[in-house]
């Protein structure tokens, strides 16, 4: 490894980073992760915290986590490459399918199209759901719906269906016929509602008005979050999402959950879908599938998408990443699948996301910056963070970053995004882990 002088030099001069601008990564240069342990990661510097981040959404097991090593090192052995487009597949491939397929089964999903990450799942899907309707003969079906505030990675066909304008704006024209619907968002939402059961009914009246307006006929899928987790963690009502899915159904609709966050049991369920008792059509799945290990993906797809491909000499796939069952990520997400299954992590998930929920709840009480608290559904947690609790004015950036930054020094890294402050740390998190992230953030509330 070059030395430390070397990689601070050239952190943030020669690589652009993600969801932040040069001229920010320059000044506020990222904190150079070097080590990880546990669910603690070290920086360059010799400091070690909790990581109340959990990687990106991702690492729900850990950083230590042996079998999948141990199951990629071997699969590098034996076969570190071959592809799954026509005429060839890989033996783990096959497995994984398999057993996503039973361990996807309560949700009414048995067959797997893997992919690359999150962003590739969301595309492979609304791809699928359009040809799913030209194989059926409705042709005029190519339209999407999806919540405001979703959001659904950043390829064109995300970013068409995303609900936050920061992901679309610079990127316009996007793809035509993507409509959004007002999300369940208790804090903020425009019929100033403050019941989450009756927004919930306001909400997917939305939806139905907008069915009705586009012509139902012309709609091919709904994409959404079971909780939206990117948007700033929003939990609808649970008559939510069995709502929609009834909607959907009635309209000849597909619903895609996209689950890139939610499925593998970061909720405290093995699923959103499951969470919220709906079967959707199509599940895009990703993140958690390898812990973070493999950039790795798998779409999860239901009876309707079985009948209408399945059979039908016309149903070709036009559609395949490189990485498609790429037999280490494969590997890594047989064995990661064997582990979340044996920790038995929802349960774990669902004792410390309330830890974490009661214990930012209580700081609401004693801080006036935190404006609203949002979780309560396993280890997904947000604080959303106001200059003013009366008229709901988001804090400005400079005393999030503080926050932040006083949270790190203090053995906790969170992720501030906009005005929240996301939670989300591996699914292993012990009791006194999740303290350390809480007083890492109170000691932030202190100062900011
Ligand atoms: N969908 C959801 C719900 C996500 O949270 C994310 C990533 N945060 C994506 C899609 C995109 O995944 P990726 O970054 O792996 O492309």
């Amino acid at each position: 490894m070059k030395d430390s002088n070397f990689l601070k030099e050239n952190n943030a001069r020669q690589m652009w980073h993600p969801m932040t601008s040069p001229q920010d990564s320059a000044e506020n240069p990222p904190k150079i992760i070097t080590g990880a342990s546990g669910v603690n990661i070290t920086d360059i510097d010799g400091h070690t915290v909790v990581d109340g981040v959990g990687g990106l959404w991702n690492v729900n097991l850990g950083y230590s986590c042996q079998p999948i090593k141990d199951a990629m090192a071997t699969q590098l052995d034996t076969l570190p490459y071959y592809s799954t487009f026509r005429g060839t597949t890989n033996d783990v491939a096959i497995e994984l399918a398999y057993e996503l397929g039973e361990f996807f089964a309560p949700d009414g999903l048995s067959r797997a199209f893997f992919t690359s990450g999150g962003s590739d799942s969301v595309e492979t899907a609304l791809r699928l759901a359009r040809q799913y309707h030209k194989l059926r003969g409705e042709q005029g079906r190519t339209k999407f719906l999806s919540l405001k505030k979703g959001y659904h990675g950043t390829h064109m066909g995300g970013a068409s269906v995303n609900g936050n304008a920061n992901f679309r704006t610079a990127y316009e024209p996007l793809l035509p016929g993507c409509f959004h619907i007002p999300a369940p968002y208790t804090y903020r939402n425009p019929f100033n509602e403050a019941d989450p059961e009756k927004l919930a009914q306001l909400c997917v009246q939305a939806l139905e008005d907008e069915i009705a307006f586009q012509g139902a006929n012309t709609i091919a899928a709904m994409i959404m979050e079971p909780i939206l987790g990117a948007g700033g963690v929003i939990p609808p009502h649970k008559s939510f999402a069995p709502m929609v899915q009834e909607i959907c159904n009635r309209n000849g609709i597909l619903l895609i959950t996209d689950e890139v966050i939610t499925a593998y049991g970061r909720t405290g369920a093995w699923s959103g879908a499951r969470l919220w008792g709906i079967k959707p059509d199509m599940m895009a799945t990703a993140k958690a599938i390898t812990n973070g290990y493999f950039p790795f993906g798998a779409v999860m797809l239901g009876d309707r998408m079985v009948e209408a491909f399945e059979g039908n000499p016309n149903a070709k796939i036009g559609h395949g990443y490189t990485y498609s069952g790429h037999p280490v990520g494969a590997a890594a997400a047989l064995a990661c699948l064997s582990e979340t299954k044996r920790l038995n992590v929802i349960e774990n998930a669902a004792a410390r996301g309330t830890q974490l929920y009661e214990g930012c709840l209580a700081l609401q009480k004693k801080y006036d910056i935190i404006g609203d608290v949002r979780g309560g559904h396993g280890l997904m947690t947000a604080i959303e963070m106001v200059s003013d609790r009366a008229t709901k004015k988001p804090v400005d950036a400079v005393r999030a970053q503080i926050v932040q930054d006083t949270a790190y020094d203090n053995g906790a890294m969170v992720r501030v995004s906009g005005p929240n402050l996301i939670l989300s740390p591996s699914l292993v998190l012990t009791e006194a882990d999740a303290q350390t992230l809480l007083d890492g953030i109170e000691a932030g509330f202190k100062v900011a």
